[in-house]
C-alpha cells in the first residue's frame, strides 16, 4: 500500500534545468512510492509575468495557511530575462518576496558523502548556517566625502528634542554610512534560529563584535539572549545548548570543529560565510536551503539557481549531468516536516529512506559530474542528469520490495 499525506504540502515549480529535474523527481522518486496532497503553484518566470506576480504572494500565503512548502528555483529576472522571455517587468526575486510575506530566516545546510571528503578535515557533521536577512549595511545610506565637513548622526524622536552625535570632523576627504536594524526583525531571526535548532537537534551558536560595538551589536547579543530564555525550557528538553562568542573566535572554532551546529550570523557574516562553507563541503548541488518563520512554518528548497547553462545545453539536445540532489533534499524536507506535523511516521520514515538511498546511490560510486570531480576514490565515468535519478529509483524500488 503507497503511503499516504492527509495534508497538503504547498508546491512551487519554477524555471530552466531545475524544472526538468523537478518533473523527473516527482515522477520517478515521490508518486510511484507516496501519495501526496499538493497544492501547486507555477512560480516559472512566464507565469509570474501573465499573472503580475501575485501567484508568487498566493503561493506565500498557502505556506502560511499550511504550514510546509517546498519551492524548485526560479528565475529573477534582469534586463536580459526580461527580453530572452518577453516579460512586462523585472519582476522581484520571488524569493524575497516570499520571504518578506512569511518574515523568515533562511537556513543553509549541506549534504554530507563519505567520498566527497570537505576542504576542512575535521568537519564531520554539517555546519547550518542561519543568516539575518534584514538591515544593517544591506540597508545602508552612505555617502563620500570630497571636502572639509562635519559628519553627524541626529536621532528625532516623534516627540523630544533631535540627539546629535558627532561621526568625524572631516578635514579631507574621505567616506561615512550610516545603518540600521529594527528589534522585531532581531526578535524574528532569533527565534527563527531557536525554531530550526530545535528542529534540527543541534546546538546554537551566535557570535558578533560586541566589543567593539557596544550598542550596536551589543544589541543583536542581548535580544537573541532574550529569545533564548524565552524558550529555556524547550532548550533543556531537547538536550541542545546556546553559545554567544566573538565573530572572530567563532570563525576560529568553526573551522576546528567537527561541525553539526546552528551557526546564526549577522547579515553580512551569513552572506560571508555561507559561500565559505558551501564551497568548503564541495558543491552547490548539495546545499539545501530552509525558510523558517518565527510562527514555525517552513518552506524547503536547494540552494543554486536554475542551471541555466545545463538546460541551453539540454535545449540543444545535448546531455547534461545536473546534480539533482539538493532538489530532491528540498522534497524529502517537506515530506518530512509534513509528516513530523501530522504525526504521520510512515511519511517521515519514506523521506529518511530516500534520503538515505540517495547518499548510498553516490557513495557506491554513481553520481554526476559535478561530484564525479572531486570524490575520493576517484570514479570512472559520471551519470546523466536522468541515469542519476533512475539509479536512485532503482535503489529504493529495490528496498520497497
Ligand atoms: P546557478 O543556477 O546556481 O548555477 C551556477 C553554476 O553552478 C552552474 O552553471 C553550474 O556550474 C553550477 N551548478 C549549480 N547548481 C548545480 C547543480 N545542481 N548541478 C551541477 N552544477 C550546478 O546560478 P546561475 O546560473 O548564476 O543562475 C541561473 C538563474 O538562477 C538566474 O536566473 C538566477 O536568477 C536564478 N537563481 C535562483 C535561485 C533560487 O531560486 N533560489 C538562486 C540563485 C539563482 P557549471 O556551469 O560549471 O557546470
Ligand atoms: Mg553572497
Amino acid at each position: 500500500m503507497k503511503i499516504k499525506l492527509e495534508n497538503p504540502i504547498v508546491e512551487m515549480d519554477g524555471d530552466e534545468m531545475t524544472r526538468i529535474i523537478w518533473a523527473m523527481i516527482k515522477d520517478k522518486l515521490l508518486h510511484p512510492f507516496i501519495d501526496l496532497k499538493l497544492e501547486y503553484f507555477d512560480l516559472g518566470v512566464k507565469h509570474r509575468d501573465d499573472t503580475d506576480d501575485a501567484v508568487t504572494m498566493e503561493a506565500a500565503e498557502a505556506i502560511k495557511r499550511h504550514g510546509v512548502g517546498v519551492k524548485c528555483a526560479t528565475i529573477t529576472p534582469n534586463a536580459a530575462r526580461v527580453k530572452e522571455y518577453g516579460l512586462k517587468k523585472q519582476w522581484k526575486s520571488p524569493n524575497g518576496t516570499i520571504r518578506s510575506i512569511l518574515d523568515g530566516t533562511v537556513f543553509r545546510k549541506p549534504i554530507i558523502l563519505r567520498n566527497i571528503p570537505p576542504a576542512v578535515r575535521t568537519w564531520q557533521e554539517p555546519i547550518h548556517i542561519g543568516r539575518h536577512a534584514y538591515g544593517d549595511i544591506y540597508k545602508c545610506v552612505e555617502e563620500i566625502i570630497d571636502c572639509p565637513a562635519t559628519a553627524e548622526l541626529v536621532i528625532t524622536p516623534e516627540s523630544g528634542e533631535p540627539r546629535r552625535m558627532m561621526i568625524q570632523d572631516f578635514k579631507g576627504g574621505g567616506v561615512v554610512m550610516g545603518m540600521h536594524n529594527t528589534e522585531k526583525s532581531i526578535r524574528s531571526f532569533a527565534s527563527s534560529c531557536i525554531n530550526y535548532a530545535l528542529s534540527e537537534k543541534i546546538d546554537i551558536w551566535f557570535a558578533a563584535k560586541d566589543t567593539i560595538s557596544k550598542k550596536y551589536h551589543g544589541f543583536f547579543r542581548d535580544v537573541f539572549a532574550e529569545e533564548v530564555e524565552k524558550r529555556k525550557a524547550d532548550i533543556a528538553a531537547a538536550g541542545i545548548s546556546y553559545r554567544y562568542m566573538l565573530i572572530d573566535d567563532a570563525v576560529a572554532q568553526v573551522m576546528k570543529s567537527r561541525g553539526g551546529m546552528l551557526w546564526a550570523c549577522t547579515n553580512y557574516d551569513g552572506d560571508v560565510m555561507s559561500d565559505m562553507v558551501a564551497s568548503g563541503f564541495g558543491s552547490l548541488g548539495l546545499m539545501t536551503s530552509v525558510l523558517v518563520s518565527p510562527d514555525g512554518k517552513f518552506e524547503f528548497e536547494a540552494a543554486h539557481g536554475t542551471v541555466m547553462r545545463h538546460y541551453y545545453e539540454h535545449l540543444k539536445g545535448n546531455p547534461t549531468s545536473t546534480n539533482s540532489v539538493a532538489s530532491i533534499f528540498a522534497w524529502t524536507g517537506a515530506i518530512a516536516k509534513r509528516g513530523e506535523m501530522d504525526g504521520a511516521a510512515d511519511a517521515v520514515n519514506f523521506a529518511r529512506r530516500l534520503e538515505d538511498t540517495v547518499i548510498n546511490t553516490i557513495e557506491s560510486g554513481v553520481m554526476t559530474k559535478d561530484l564525479m570531480q572531486i570524490a575520493e576514490p576517484k570514479v570512472e565515468k559520471y551519470a546523466l542528469t536522468e541515469e542519476f535519478i533512475d539509479a536512485v529509483a532503482a535503489n529504493l524500488r529495490r528496498q520497497h520490495m
